[in-house]
């Protein structure tokens, strides 16, 4: 049986491997393991990588909104400030549990293995 697909039950924060279990303990914590099918998420090596595709959506984003404001409504600059800086806030709230959870749940579709330097070793 295929695996749910990792867009998915990354949005839905969710097992990889059934898309039932929740992936998460805590706001950002992984849990140890699926409470419904019983896959350890000790493979789980995301770490911060969902970060830098955030900062590049979602900066765009709040810039693209700030100098539209300050364009538009010919304001100071406060006011794009005033609108940007919430807008970003909530996005990255939204989107880094999404974005972290897609990221595992990739790397257990593709059977991603740790890149150390095991295979420099040998
Ligand atoms: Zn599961």
């Amino acid at each position: 049986m295929l695996p749910p697909s990792p867009w998915k039950t990354g949005y839905r924060g969710r097992c990889p491997r059934c898309g039932e279990g929740k992936l998460y303990s805590s706001f950002l914590k992984v849990a140890d393991g699926c409470t419904y099918c019983g896959l350890k998420y000790d493979f789980e090596n995301a770490g911060d990588g969902a970060v830098p595709f955030l900062i590049l959506i979602i900066g765009g984003i709040g810039v693209g909104l700030g100098a539209w404001v300050l364009l538009a409504f010919d304001t100071g600059v406060l006011a794009p400030i005033l609108v940007t800086v919430p807008v970003v806030i909530l996005l990255t709230l939204f989107l880094l549990p999404k974005a972290k959870g897609l990221l595992i749940a990739l790397q257990y579709v593709n059977a991603a293995g740790d890149t150390g330097t095991d295979a420099i070793d040998e």
